[in-house]
C-alpha cells in the first residue's frame, strides 16, 4: 500500500524575526506546526503574516484549524510577540518550548524588562510559568506543554526507535504515552518534560512517516557578565533574589531603565542562553514525488531542484561560532545533516553565531532579517555561503521574499 504525504513549508515576511510554518498531509490528515512567531517592536508584521496564514488554512475547512505543535526557540520578542496572536486565531494543541534554568531565566526576563513594562508584563510568565502564560491566552487549559532539555550524556543520538503508536495507529507523538492521547482535552498540568533525544513523529497507520529531533543549547559561561552587572546595579544579594525581583511588577516599573542599561552593555554578547533547534523532515521509506517552489527571486536561485533529502533545520539563536559548540551541534544532528534541504542560518546571519561548517549543511541557506541592517545578515556570512554554494536567500520584510517549498512523496509500507 502507498501513502500519499504533500508537505509544504513557509518562511514568513517578517524581516528581523522569525515566522516559520509547516503542514504535513498525509493521506488526508492534516498536522501543522509553527517554529517561532515574532518580529522587531510590537509584532505588528508577525501578526500580519499570521492573519495570512490564518486565511491559507481556513482554505482547507476549518474556520480555526489546529496547530498540533508550537515551537519557541528562545525567548527573545521578535521570536515571540506574534504568539499570542496565533493562540487567538487557532487552536494551538502543543506548546514546545526549551526548558531554562535560573540563570537562563534570569537573563529572558531582563531581555522583556529591557524593552519597558509592557513587553515584560506580556511576556514574563511564559518565561516563569508557562502553564499560567498559556491559560491567559486560551483559557481553555486544552494546550500541552512539552519543556525540552539537551541530553548531556549522549550526543549522537540514532534514529529513534518507534513511539508508542496511538489507538487508531494515526496521529503526532512525543515518545511517551502520557503525551499520546488524542484528542488533546484535560492537559491542564504542569509542563511535562521531554529530553532532545527524545523521539518525535507522525504516525500513520502505526508507521511513522514524518521525524522531527530537538536539540537544546545551553551556553555555560563560568562568569556571566548580564548578571552580574545586574547583580551588582540592583543591589540583589543572590541569584535567587534577583529572579524573584524579576517577576515583580512595581519592581520592573521602577527599574526597568537600569535593566536596560545592563543587557544594552552587555551586547552582543550573552543576550540569550538557551536555544531550541529543531529538524524536521520525512522518513527515509519514501518516494519523492514533485517539489514546487514557489516566489520567484528565490525559485531562480534554487539550485537543488533534484535534491533527494528534503529535511528542514532550524536553528533559531544557537551560537555556533565556537568549534566546541559547533561540534556539540553537529554530532547531535548526525543522521540528521545529510537529510536537511533548507537550513536556517542561526540569529540572523550575525558573525557571532556562525561557524563555516554550516555552509556544507544542506542546500538552501535562509536568513531572516530586515534589509539594509548592516549587521544582520553580516555581509561576511553571506559571501562565505555563497563561496560554498551558491547564494543565501534573505527573506526580508517584502512579501516577494519569502520562501515556499512543498514536496509531494510516497511512502511504501
Ligand atoms: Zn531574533
Amino acid at each position: 500500500m502507498k501513502n500519499k504525504v504533500t508537505h509544504c513549508r513557509q518562511q514568513w515576511a517578517v524581516g528581523h524575526g522569525f515566522f516559520h510554518t509547516a503542514r504535513v498531509d498525509v493521506g488526508g490528515r492534516v498536522y501543522r506546526y509553527v517554529y517561532d512567531c515574532g518580529s522587531t517592536g510590537q509584532g505588528v508584521l508577525a501578526n500580519q503574516r499570521a492573519n495570512e496564514f490564518l486565511n491559507v488554512e481556513k482554505l482547507y475547512g476549518a474556520d480555526r484549524p489546529d496547530i498540533h505543535m508550537l515551537v519557541i526557540s528562545h525567548f527573545h520578542s521578535d521570536h515571540v510577540n506574534g504568539v499570542p496572536n496565533l493562540f487567538l486565531l487557532f487552536n494551538v494543541r502543543r506548546l514546545v518550548i526549551p526548558y531554562l534554568a535560573t540563570d537562563a531565566q534570569i537573563i529572558a526576563l531582563a531581555h522583556f524588562a529591557s524593552l519597558g513594562p509592557d513587553a515584560w508584563s506580556r511576556f514574563h510568565l511564559l518565561v516563569t510559568d508557562p502553564r499560567a502564560w498559556v491559560d491567559a491566552q486560551n483559557g481553555e487549559g486544552n494546550t500541552e506543554i512539552v519543556q525540552v532539555h539537551g541530553d548531556e550524556g549522549d550526543d549522537a543520538p540514532q534514529e529513534e526507535s518507534a513511539p508508542p503508536p496511538f489507538e487508531d495507529g494515526n496521529g503526532f507523538s512525543l515518545g511517551s504515552p502520557h503525551l499520546s492521547k488524542q484528542p488533546w482535552i484535560d492537559c491542564p498540568g504542569a509542563p511535562v518534560q521531554i529530553s532532545d533525544t527524545a523521539p518525535v513523529a507522525i504516525f500513520n497507520a502505526k508507521r511513522s512517516v514524518w521525524t522531527f529531533r530537538f536539540y537544546v543549547q545551553d551556553r555555560p559561561t563560568l562568569e556571566n557578565l548580564i548578571i552580574a552587572d545586574l547583580l551588582n546595579k540592583l543591589r540583589c544579594t543572590s541569584r535567587g533574589d534577583l529572579l524573584k525581583n524579576l517577576n515583580e511588577q512595581a519592581w520592573i516599573q521602577s527599574n526597568w531603565e537600569t535593566i536596560r542599561g545592563c543587557v544594552k552593555a552587555q551586547a552582543p554578547k550573552e543576550q540569550n542562553k538557551t536555544t531550541l533547534c529543531m529538524f524536521s523532515g520525512p522518513k527515509p521509506n519514501h518516494t519523492l514525488r514533485e517539489t514546487r517552489l514557489s516566489f520567484l527571486p528565490h525559485a531562480l536561485r534554487y539550485p537543488w531542484m533534484s535534491a533527494r533529502n528534503i529535511g528542514w533545520l532550524g536553528t533559531g539563536d544557537a551560537e555556533l561560532a565556537d568549534a566546541g559548540r559547533y561540534q556539540s551541534f553537529e554530532n547531535h544532528y548526525a543522521g540528521f545533516i545529510e537529510k536537511t534541504l533548507t537550513l536556517s542560518i542561526p540569529h540572523h546571519g550575525s558573525v557571532e553565531n556562525y561557524h563555516p561548517k554550516l555552509a556544507r549543511i544542506g542546500r538552501a541557506h535562509v536568513i531572516t532579517a530586515s534589509a539594509g541592517d548592516a549587521k544582520h545578515p553580516a555581509p561576511a556570512v553571506c559571501l562565505h555561503i555563497q563561496s560554498e554554494c551558491g547564494n543565501p536567500l534573505v527573506v526580508t520584510r517584502e512579501g516577494w521574499t519569502q520562501l515556499f517549498e512543498c514536496f509531494d512523496m510516497e511512502f511504501s509500507n
